[in-house]
């Protein structure tokens, strides 16, 4: 058994943000890891691609155990490979554990207290300091704070709750559609690791035994704490605003299929997307709320009237408004100026400068007011992969600096922005205050979709914060007490 060098592995395999453990027992094992352009681009099944003495490193097709004529992905996305010794492992199969993923070890906690801090609390501005406690925010006050514990002075800081993104599909190179969840832990750490402590995995429009599937996989995430609970975007939306779903995929609203992935949800399906004008969709707007479940309105042609309708059903939510959506006309005002009206309604908005022209987007929040702006990024895999193409369910979709379009239509398919890029938008483009901003971000996504003890900075609640800059970038995130690294 050669003495193989492992930190050089791991740095050249993944840059050193994930460990490869070769495991003994076997001769060779897939692992899958986001490749760098050390080793990828490469194709070919005989010739070992690491420089690392005692092991080759080769392409596997997805969901193949063995080195297969697959090929490397572009650099930086992530692959299935094998990885081969010269000898046989002493034991068992090589695991990936990524640095961001891996469950942070028991340490004891100790108190911290974070003080010269701006601290944005459902209340409003709080200027004083913040005590965090077996992760929890144990006291919030003013003046010398109780000695004890470590100290830490952010020296006038914003300290905002951590952000909550509740319409995102992917980052990081993985997809919540994938069904996948060591690429959904992914997703999450990548996610959190830039101030977005709380996402409800998106799904998109697939067939009924697809939907099943995923929503089983994602609701094994919600189990495992990972996410904050599913969303479905379709299958039961307008074939003529179908955006980058797949528009052979789109159907009929079925309550008996919802209640179907309803089911495999295990109580952890938070939101539906509907179009109002469908056949039976405020039947099954009815059955979704009535089950615990927000509905939304969206990817819709439904006029003015059609979508009160939807909203008098209990229709609560207008998935990104503009985006996909039949236009505001003043004759014709459709579901923009019906859910823009509606108190009971709360807008979700993306703020990427690609979805929405700046002008438009300020009406909303001047229309609606912060507490009825629910930020999102509706983001994709290539979200933090630059560009390239990439895609999105079973489309294809191109991303050329940022803006993600699918390659047959045209369409903008999704966004590439983590959500502190929406609100420092929303500050610097359309002079929407920080702790606004900041809420549309945080306690109001929360709060639209019933997602208890996220997105609010309070005493006795869960210490997930963020700790911004003066130019609104993310400086530090705590997660549950913890600093993430
Ligand atoms: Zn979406």
């Amino acid at each position: 058994m050669p003495q193989i060098d492992m930190q050089a592995l791991d740095k050249q395999l993944t840059g050193g943000h994930a460990s490869i453990m070769l495991r003994p027992g076997r001769y060779r094992q897939c692992v899958r890891a986001p490749l760098l352009g050390a080793v990828a681009p490469h194709t070919g099944r005989s010739s070992p691609r690491t420089t690392v003495p005692g092991v080759g490193i080769f392409p596997a097709p997805r969901g193949n155990e063995g080195p297969g004529g697959g090929r490397f992905p572009p650099r930086e996305r992530p692959a299935h490979i094998c990885v081969m010794c010269d000898t046989p492992f002493p034991a068992a199969p090589p695991t990936v554990r990524s640095h961001d993923t891996g469950e942070s070890p028991n340490m004891a906690h100790t108190p911290v207290t974070l003080t010269n801090a701006r601290v944005v609390t459902p209340g409003g501005v709080h200027d004083g300091w913040l005590r965090v406690e077996d992760g929890r925010v144990a006291a919030l006050g003013s003046g010398e704070p109780a000695p004890g514990g470590e100290g830490r002075d952010v020296g006038g800081s914003w300290v905002v709750p951590g952000m909550v993104d509740t319409h995102i599909h992917g980052g990081a190179g993985h997809a919540f559609p994938d069904a996948d969840p060591e690429g959904t832990g992914e997703i999450v750490a990548f996610n959190r690791a830039r101030g977005v402590t709380a996402l409800v995995g998106g799904l998109v429009a697939a067939t009924p035994e697809d939907t099943v599937r995923q929503v089983s996989a994602l609701a094994g995430s919600c189990d495992a704490g990972e996410l904050a609970g599913i969303y479905l975007e379709g299958p039961f939306i307008a074939r003529s605003k179908c955006g980058a779903h797949d528009p052979d995929l789109l159907r009929e609203p079925d309550t008996a299929e919802f209640d179907r992935w309803l089911a495999a949800g295990r109580g952890h399906v938070r939101m539906i997307t509907v179009a109002p004008e469908l056949p039976g969709a405020l039947e099954l707007i009815r059955a979704a709320v009535s089950s615990g479940v927000v509905a939304a309105v969206g990817h819709t042609e439904a006029s003015y009237e059609q979508t009160l309708a939807a909203f008098d059903a209990g229709a609560s939510v207008a998935t990104h408004l503009y985006n996909a959506m039949r236009p505001l006309n003043h004759r014709d005002p459709g579901p923009i100026a019906a859910a823009l009206g509606d108190d009971r309604v709360t807008v979700e908005l993306i703020l990427d400068n690609v979805h929405v022209h700046p002008g438009a987007a300020g009406l909303v929040f001047r229309a609606a007011g912060a507490d009825r702006v629910s930020l999102v990024t509706d983001a994709m895999s290539a979200t933090g992969l630059g560009d390239g193409e990439y895609t999105l369910g079973d489309l294809r979709v191109r991303v050329r600096g940022g803006e993600a379009r699918v390659v047959e239509s045209g369409a903008i398919a999704s966004s590439t922005i983590v959500l502190p890029q929406a609100v420092r938008n929303a500050v610097e483009g359309l002079g929407v205050g920080v702790p606004e901003a900041v809420r549309s971000a945080s306690s109001v996504p929360a709060a639209a979709l019933g997602l208890e003890g996220a997105g609010r900075i309070e005493a006795g609640g869960r210490a997930d914060l963020v700790v911004l800059d003066g130019d609104l970038t993310v400086r530090d995130v705590m997660y549950r007490g913890e600093w993430v690294a």
